[in-house]
């Protein structure tokens, strides 16, 4: 008879979960911007209006936006530059604008799955508002049109997006401009021409005949084969192939510091340029390449990542040599080249220019494992007295046409990636008094507890306490500060480590990490109780409902012993399915974690579309007439917690003998049903609210203590009369 209603629940949980799982699994594309760029989305990205709009192309990609026969603009997608995560570990996909003179013109979310703006309205029309303001703001030296937390409780994922947007639009315009800067340098230089008098500069097939360069193709076709070899040929990478003839990647590469190679490359003055800004003894490395394969990828430009370059090493003997943004200095692409740059190896690196090396640019993929193939080519500097046949360039020597319409200066050219301050630093300094405040808060739980056993002693104080804390945990920790853990947290938390490490990302939000740090200490030391019962806004709800519903009368309602103790498994099953999809690699951000109605009923405050609404009210209503039911039965923040409960060792909840057996008095003071009929608690099942400890120590209705209490005062009138 149990045992089919046992399974009726699993089996719905299962089936619910699962339609929350397909519910949850849309992801954004990189690539084809042009399909994303609707008539909609281009009137949000630059309302000036254009004229026409060029292909795709560059690296990153951009769309040139043409007025009056001039490039006016270029639109971009940050999913296609940097794939910035924010909240949720998927990127996020803002399509922007940046005009030649380097200011924003405008930006639209297109995709996105941060948990605390999905499928609220409000935070959505937030979020475009916020994005849409950055509008008119210059790379340099802008500051925010609306704070970020105008994004009402998304304060990271606002931070997160914003910041994609302005380093996606400086990779966008900085190599442009620096192009066309340097045609028109060379335009306006009064130094010979090429040819005209003691100069002649090689032509980089030149420089890849005398062996100052080598160069190595791979086609779509190779990177297969490499897969199938190392027994991945189903895996994922971060560019998908085409037809096997289809070019991956083809690059070139060489040693640019000597002059006699590297001054053919860049120019002898920016060379020498390059160099100083340098330690001496510095070796570069120029590198670079076409095709759809970008061998920068985009970790480079994410802190999270260490700002390092994934795609590219150097092997010599063997040490591998790898990079990071500030090796990396920019350099014009030559004819033929989409992507150029000299990457720095400093004196005490251990590397030798004067032996064989190996260069690898690694094809890389997600996965578990992560896929990285490399594939190499073997450079050797060339004998440098043969081949300095003819002196050093003038110092502009590039053959790219330059770009219609695009006006700069020398200034643009060192146009910074703009840095604004770490997100987690912003956040601490924007969040001092809520800190300051949730500090005193659990130093005064941290009391309650040490002193609980006095507290117990006084009912109406005790009542009084517990009643004004879950007041003010709902009403500021909640409604105000917004600070409601959640299982969000938690596999937003368990995740981060296999995708973009950061201790700032732990940082990001002051309020939720000190929580969860609480937590976490208090569910090993006491148990779940100490969360449960006593810092949970939606927890604190329930329980003050309940309060209301037993002035009012109303009739409760609880299963029988072995049935409860059967309910008590949804939260279980319920936290073991979301995790499971973490494990799995499937996107639990979205529709699953519905089954939380926090964001509804504490951070949004009911101001969601109806069914939410309904949802929360619904499980509020049944814990009028059964307690926390929600919090027993399903909250999987709550079967986290209950399963890291069997950890605690600390018993601060006393017992007596009688317990149970004659004595039940206790038990029927469970407001959650945590002691059974034997007269034991069930700690993970405990809220640690006291009320069995105020019948434990009321000398008046603990009968054991009663007992004693009546055995005393008859045995004074008795010893007065001996
Ligand atoms: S069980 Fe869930 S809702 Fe209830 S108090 Fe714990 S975390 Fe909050
Ligand atoms: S009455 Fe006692 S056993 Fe029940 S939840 Fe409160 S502290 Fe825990």
């Amino acid at each position: 008879m149990r045992i089919p209603l046992f399974c009726g629940w699993v089996r719905y949980a299962l089936v619910a979960l699962a339609a929350f799982v397909f519910a949850s699994s849309a992801h954004a594309e990189k690539g084809k911007l042009q399909e994303r760029l609707t008539p909609q989305v281009l009137a949000s990205v630059y309302p000036a209006g254009a004229e026409r709009l060029g292909p795709e192309e560059g690296s990153p990609p951009a769309i040139a936006v043409y007025k009056n026969g001039k490039i006016a603009a270029y639109i971009f997608s940050t999913l296609d530059v940097v794939a910035a995560p924010g909240y949720a570990s998927t990127p996020f996909d803002i399509i922007g604008g940046i005009d030649v003179s380097g200011r924003l013109t405008g930006a639209k979310v297109i995709f996105h799955a941060e948990p605390h703006i999905l499928h609220d309205p409000d935070r959505e029309q937030e979020l475009n508002t916020f994005l849409g303001r950055q509008a008119g703001r210059p790379l340099r030296g802008g500051s925010d049109p609306l704070p970020p937390d105008y994004v009402a409780d998304s304060t990271v994922s606002a931070r997160a997006m914003r910041t994609a947007l302005l380093v996606s639009a400086s990779l966008v315009l900085r190599p442009r401009i620096s192009r066309a800067a340097s045609n028109a340098s060379a335009e306006s230089s009064t130094l010979p021409p090429p040819g005209a008098g003691a100069f002649r500069a090689k032509s980089v097939a030149e420089l890849l005949a005398d062996g100052s360069l080598v160069k190595r193709r791979i086609t779509s076709g190779d990177v297969a084969s490499a897969l199938r070899e190392s027994g991945r040929s189903n895996a994922k990478l971060d560019w998908p192939l085409g037809k096997d003839d289809d070019l991956y990647i083809e690059f070139t590469t060489g040693l640019a510091t000597p002059a006699e190679i590297g001054a053919h490359l860049l120019g002898l003055v920016t060379l020498e340029d390059d160099k100083s800004r340098l330690p001496p003894g510095t070796e570069l490395i120029y590198v670079a390449a076409n095709g759809p394969y970008n061998f920068f990828g985009t970790k480079y430009v994410q802190a999270a990542e260490g700002n390092r370059f994934d795609r590219l090493r150097i092997v010599q003997g063997g040490n591998t040599f790898t990079f990071r943004q500030d090796d990396y200095i920019y350099a014009v692409p030559v004819a033929g080249q989409e992507l150029a740059g000299l990457f720095a190896l400093r004196p005490n690196s251990g590397f030798d220019p004067a032996k064989p090396w190996r260069v690898e640019i690694l094809v890389n993929g997600p996965g578990t494992p992560p896929v990285s193939i490399p594939f190499g080519v073997d450079y050797k500097v060339p004998d440098l007295r043969k081949i300095a046949a003819t002196p050093a360039p003038p110092a502009a020597t590039t053959t790219t046409e330059p770009l219609p319409g695009v006006t700069i200066s020398e200034e643009d050219i060192n146009l910074e990636l703009p840095q604004p301050p770490p997100a987690w630093v912003e956040a601490w300094s924007a969040s001092r008094a809520n800190v300051a405040l949730l500090v005193v808060l659990l130093s005064a739980l941290t009391l309650i507890f040490a002193f609980q056993s006095r507290l117990a002693r006084f009912r109406t104080a005790h009542r009084v306490v517990r009643n004004g804390f879950l007041a003010i945990v709902l009403v500021w920790l909640g409604w105000i500060a917004g600070a409601q853990l959640s299982i969000v947290h938690i596999i937003t938390y368990l995740r981060a480590p296999f995708q973009h490490f950061d201790i700032g990302f732990y940082l990001a939000e002051p309020l939720i990490v000190i929580l969860a740090a609480y937590a976490f200490v208090s569910v090993l030391l006491i148990g779940r109780g100490v969360f449960c019962g006593w810092l949970c806004p939606f927890g604190a709800l329930q329980e003050l409902l309940a309060r209301a519903s037993h002035a009012l009368r109303i009739p409760q309602w609880n299963p029988r012993p072995a049935l409860e103790q059967r309910l008590w498994m949804g939260k279980y099953i319920a936290a073991a399915v979301l995790l499971m999809l973490v494990l799995t690699g499937a996107d639990p951000s979205g529709a699953t974690l519905e089954i939380e109605p926090f964001k509804t009923a504490i951070t949004a405050k009911f101001t969601r579309a109806w069914p939410y609404a309904l949802y929360a009210g619904a499980l509020l209503s049944i814990g009028l007439f059964s307690e926390r039911a929600y919090c027993r039965f399903l909250c999987p923040l709550g079967g986290v917690l209950a399963t890291l409960d069997r950890l605690h060792i600390l018993n601060l909840l006393k017992r007596r003998p009688e317990c149970g057996s004659p004595c039940r008095l206790c038990e029927r003071a469970c407001p959650v049903r945590a002691i059974l009929p034997t007269g034991k608690i069930v700690t993970s099942e405990c809220f640690q609210c006291l009320d069995c400890q105020v019948e434990y120590y009321d000398d008046k209705r603990c009968p054991p203590l009663a007992r004693a209490a009546k055995l005393r005062t008859d045995v004074k009138p008795a010893v007065r009369n001996v």
